[in-house]
């Protein structure tokens, strides 16, 4: 079985709904917490298996020799994501399965944010497990969801100064673990995945500004503004800080990817990021 964690996320969903397009359904495992909020893929005749990292034996006996596996990372920052994942990594080793690929953040990230996937990385390199690291790079959504505050405010809100980054769609990193997931000769390879063009908070502004047909400036702030902006907006201290750290590293050029690994595992160019602002606009 294909066997994908996380299958009710976002990243999850496009990957469930790309493995369809090119494998039977019965040969799919949605891993899930809830199966209410499944139930669109069990009409569709994907097996279920209701798990939870933080319960390991829940994993007990989900897996199964020869199995190829997509460890979608959690998002439980406060619950101890590197445990988390071990489990997923012990239980599959345990098993035997064939493949185990996670997905991490590019190598060259240095936020705090990177750091549960630097050692989730290391657990699974050890583990022995056939490895895949699909070293993601930045969603366009991160920004694209945005949006509504964005065109309230007239202005793009970012601490990152004049510094670019490689986004691409879910879809993309999603078309991407489905190569793998599908394809042969991945074992034990990283990939360092990014869109195929990088771009500025202030080329996003002009672009969204294009689109709309309104004038959107991009504002760049400090660090300590923008955590304070984020708190403002309600969201936990910790991760307002962590968020701003991301800015930090943009700044610094840590997630421009130009690999091209994304566009080669998929076959075609990464979605332009003028194409999600497109879609999220609804145009
Ligand atoms: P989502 O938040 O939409 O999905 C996270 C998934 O992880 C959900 O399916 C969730 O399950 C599952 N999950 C969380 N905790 C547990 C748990 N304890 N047990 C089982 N499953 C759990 O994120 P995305 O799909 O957008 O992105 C996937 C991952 O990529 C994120 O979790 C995060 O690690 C990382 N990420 C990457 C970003 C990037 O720009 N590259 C940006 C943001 C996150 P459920 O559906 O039941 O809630």
């Amino acid at each position: 079985s294909i066997v994908v964690t996380g299958a009710t996320g976002h990243l999850g969903r496009h990957v469930v709904r790309q493995l369809l397009e090119k494998v039977p359904a019965d040969q799919v495992t949605a891993v899930v917490r809830d199966r209410d909020r499944a139930a669109d893929y069990a009409a569709r005749g994907v097996r279920l298996a209701v798990a939870d990292y933080n319960a390991p034996e829940t994993f007990g006996s989900l897996f199964k020799a020869g199995d190829r596996v997509l460890l979608i990372s959690g998002n439980e920052f406060d619950k101890g994501r590197v445990q988390q994942h071990t489990t997923v990594i012990d239980a599959a080793g345990k098993a035997g399965v064939a493949l185990l690929a996670y997905t991490s953040a590019p190598s060259s990230l240095t936020a705090a944010l990177a750091d549960d996937h630097r050692a989730t990385e290391k657990v699974l390199v050890g583990s022995g497990v056939p490895y895949v690291l699909l070293r993601n790079g930045w969603y366009h959504e991160n920004y694209t969801e945005r949006l509504p505050q964005v065109l309230e405010h007239g202005a793009v809100v970012q601490a990152a100064g004049e510094g670019r980054l490689s986004s691409a769609s879910r879809a993309d990193y999603a078309a991407a673990a489905v190569a793998v997931l599908t394809g042969e000769g991945h074992e034990n390879r990283s990939y360092e995945l990014g869109g195929d063009e990088a771009w500025s908070f202030a080329e996003y502004a002009a672009e969204l500004s294009r689109q709309t047909g309104k004038e959107i400036t991009y504002n760049p702030v400090s660090t300590e503004a923008y955590t304070g902006i984020l708190a403002a907006a309600g969201l936990p201290g910790p991760l307002a800080a962590v968020l701003a750290g991301v800015d930090a590293a943009i700044e610094k050029g840590e997630l421009v990817v130009s690999t091209g690994d994304l566009a080669r595992l998929t076959g075609r160019p990464t979605t332009p990021l003028a194409d999600a602002v497109t879609t999220a606009l609804g145009n």
